[in-house]
């Protein structure tokens, strides 16, 4: 008997068949308190100390709506390009769950507050467009710690304690429509997605987006499809991936898998699988089905939310520019390619640049300056570009002292080196390490003479109508000075001293 591998070769899986994605986004709001109730939501409070009566779903309490929470839901609509609902109910969904003391979620089902909408993202300079199906308001659950078992999950353990303190912290869930993109670029696709709506949620200042902190979570819905088919094949929901990096891994793994069982003539089960970070790999979950009985029906404790198209306009005028056009707009003004771009971007120096070039820099400088310097020191010490000791403004002055002669650039790299090390101000750093670039006439001359007498041959070159040669005596001036030397003032008088 042979048996199937686990897995194809991703080039394999992809020339056989056709990845189909589609991405459900669970954003925690950065409101000051829960959905339905007064509690507040800040994370790490000892558990179940961010409690009342109505997100532990005692008899008898009831909830009121957070208007903060549906602005935001709002906002987020409005920034993914959705159409916004003019009225619209939230709907319990119905299951049993001990970190969901209500039995029911409320959560929005065929009435959700924005839907239709679309957003971009960019891969390799190329843009692809992302329809989003809908963005819902609903409740966060509790949290299980399951105690005893190896893994951390229920099988196993001896006993589970629940902390009720995220019961009913705002959620948004933003659900794309399927995404079908060419197919070696599918994964990539998925995780500058999530990386994009991360941006933009920052930018909008709805939710801290910590996926280390669940705070954003995705989840991957992967089929596949024989190649040239148009029939949607059965899809795995992978849960909770919890970082960009995962989302593409994951992805892949599951295209790997996938294409394995169906190419050995096996069906894929619809089910929910878990992603394990450590080992690369996805195993099953429960079995899903469509059919899934929630038993969703409106709720009937709550209002039905009817936004004011004048508020929604006011919402709307309130968005800021969106981070991918930021970006183009920066690059144009900019004069940086496409390569150039995403280097800034990969190496997290985009606001850094912003901040410098508003200091008056250049930005091919500021773009230098960071990524070619201050970048390199901040991964040597496993820090973000933000927490060096060097920020925009001591770039902006190093700069001023490169454009006033005061220093080249070889020399410059050495004031930063000191100022990263804390050795004081730009100017103390130049004077405790003898870094300022020589420009008087008198020790250029003295130099220039010494690199003359040492090397006859070239100056005899020079009068026999070979100019180009003065170059090697520049070179032997700025060694004598040690690099100190103001290269073009050399080059004057070395000009001025040969005649030529
Ligand atoms: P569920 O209740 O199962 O979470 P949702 O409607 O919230 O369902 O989300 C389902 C997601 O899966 C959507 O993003 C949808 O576009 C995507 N999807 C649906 N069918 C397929 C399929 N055959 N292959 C891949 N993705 C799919
Ligand atoms: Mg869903
Ligand atoms: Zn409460």
């Amino acid at each position: 008997m042979t048996v199937a591998a686990d897995v194809l070769e991703i080039d394999d899986a992809l020339a056989q068949y056709d990845p189909v994605m589609g991405l459900e986004v669970h954003v925690e709001l950065n409101t000051k308190s829960k959905m339905f109730c007064g509690c507040p939501t800040e994370f790490g409070a000892p558990p179940n100390t961010q409690t009342c009566p109505v997100c532990l779903g005692l008899p008898g309490a009831l909830p009121v709506v957070n208007a903060r929470g549906v602005e935001s839901a709002i906002k987020i609509g409005l920034a993914l390009n959705c159409e916004i609902a003019e009225w619209c109910r939230f709907a319990r969904k119905n299951y049993f769950y001990p970190d969901m003391p209500k039995n029911f979620q409320t959560s929005q089902y065929d009435e959700p507050i924005a839907f239709n909408g679309w957003t971009e993202v960019v891969v390799d300079g190329e843009t692809y467009r992302i329809e989003i199906e809908r963005a819902h308001m609903e409740e966060d659950t509790g949290k299980s710690t399951h105690i005893g078992g190896a893994t951390g999950r229920i099988h196993g353990a001896s006993h589970s304690l629940v902390d009720y303190n995220r019961a009913g912290i705002p959620l948004i869930e933003i659900v794309t429509k399927t995404i079908e993109v060419p197919p070696a670029k599918a994964a990539a696709v998925a995780r500058a997605y999530v990386s994009m709506l991360r941006d933009l949620l920052l930018s909008l200042d709805v939710s801290d987006v910590r996926m280390d902190q669940g705070s954003l979570r995705c989840d991957a819905n992967v089929s596949l499809k024989p190649k040239g088919s148009s029939t949607l094949g059965t899809r795995t929901e992978t849960k909770n991936v919890n970082s960009f990096r995962s989302v593409e891994r994951a992805i892949t793994y599951e295209i790997t898998r996938q294409a394995a069982v169906l190419s050995s003539g096996g069906k894929v089960l619809q089910e929910t699988r878990h992603w394990h970070e450590d080992t690369g790999v996805t195993t099953s979950g429960r079995e899903k089905s469509d059919a899934d009985d929630y038993r969703y029906f409106p709720e009937p404790d709550l209002v039905p939310v009817a936004p004011s198209r004048e508020w929604v306009e006011e919402l709307r005028a309130t968005l800021p520019e969106a981070p991918s056009v930021r970006r183009a707009r920066l690059q144009e003004s900019w004069g940086f390619t496409d390569l150039e771009m995403r280097d800034v971007i990969n190496g997290n120096a985009l606001e850094p640049i912003v901040a410098t070039v508003e200091l008056g820099v250049p930005a091919a400088a500021a773009k230098k300056w960071w990524l070619g310097e201050l970048a390199r020191f901040a991964n040597e010490q496993g820090l973000e570009l933000d927490a060096l000791s060097v920020g925009p403004t001591e770039v902006a002055e190093v700069q001023k002292l490169v454009d006033d002669g005061t220093l080249n650039d070889k020399l410059a790299r050495q004031v930063f080196e000191g100022l990263l090390a804390g050795e004081g101000t730009p100017a103390e750093v130049i004077e405790k390490r003898g870094l300022a670039l020589v420009s008087d006439d008198g020790p250029l001359l003295e130099a220039i003479d010494r690199a003359i007498a040492a090397n006859p041959d070239v100056v005899e070159k020079v009068n026999s109508g070979k100019p180009a040669a003065a170059g090697a005596l520049i070179g032997a001036v700025m060694k004598d000075m040690r690099g100190q030397a103001d290269a073009a003032k050399v080059r004057q008088l070395l000009n001025d001293k040969l005649g030529i």
